[in-house]
């Protein structure tokens, strides 16, 4: 099974990414990871992509289409991949879609975690934690019992990660809006589209996914 794994920042894809890998064995390949790794393991597709980069270029799709490549290669083809945050634009699912097919495999369905914008505001920026032990907490959701002392060291400090605010969060949903613009079409029109409520519970959107994947 390969599939594409869409979501926002905070809706929850990396913990769903790694559920996935853990019950079925899948690999996740974020491009990110796979060219510090090429390029840190000095592989020819590697040492292009080094210089490239050196250069202050981009990386082209022709790099990202070879470093995919060469994931799937050294992967048994029994195995299932995660595509995340790839592909990104029309080109690059072109060749996400001959990548593929030339090693006998198949694009099964794009999953998107979807978030209702306000209610992902509030979540991101209710969040804080204890400065001392760094027990989590929220402003709605997870209170400390005596208001203003940390449940577990009694410490009365407590410090919020400055990009949790609204701005940051509002500027994310549009920067992702932006990038799946140009491939959610693409893949809708072929009826693999499938939307999950990624502001469910972490464990009710673990089942919604497996219930999206049961039936291929
Ligand atoms: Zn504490």
């Amino acid at each position: 099974m390969n599939i594409i794994l869409l979501g926002p920042p905070g809706a929850g894809k990396g913990t769903q990414a790694q559920r996935l890998v853990e019950r079925h064995g899948m690999k996740q390949l974020s491009t990110g990871d796979m060219l510090r790794a090429a390029v840190k393991a000095g592989t020819p597709v590697g040492l292009k992509a080094k210089a490239v980069m050196e250069a202050g270029e981009l990386v082209s799709d022709e790099i990202v289409s070879a470093l995919i490549g060469d994931e799937l290669d050294a992967m048994p083809a029994s195995q299932g991949a995660i595509f995340d945050g790839y592909p990104r634009t029309a080109p690059q699912a072109a060749s996400l879609e001959q990548i593929l097919e030339s090693r006998g495999r198949k694009l099964d369905c794009v999953i998107e975690l979807g978030v209702d914008e306000d209610a992902l505001v509030e979540r991101i920026t209710g969040r804080y934690t204890c400065a001392s032990c760094g027990k989590g907490y929220h402003d709605t959701f997870e209170k400390p019992v005596v208001e203003g002392t940390c449940d577990k060291c009694g410490s009365h400090e407590f410090k919020r990660r400055p990009d949790d605010n609204e701005q940051t969060v509002r500027t994310r949903m549009a920067e992702y809006r932006a990038k799946t613009a140009p491939i959610l079409p693409i893949y809708e029109e072929r009826g693999i589209v499938a939307r999950v409520d990624g502001m469910a519970d972490m464990d009710n959107v673990t089942a919604a996914i497996e219930a999206v994947l049961k039936p291929r």
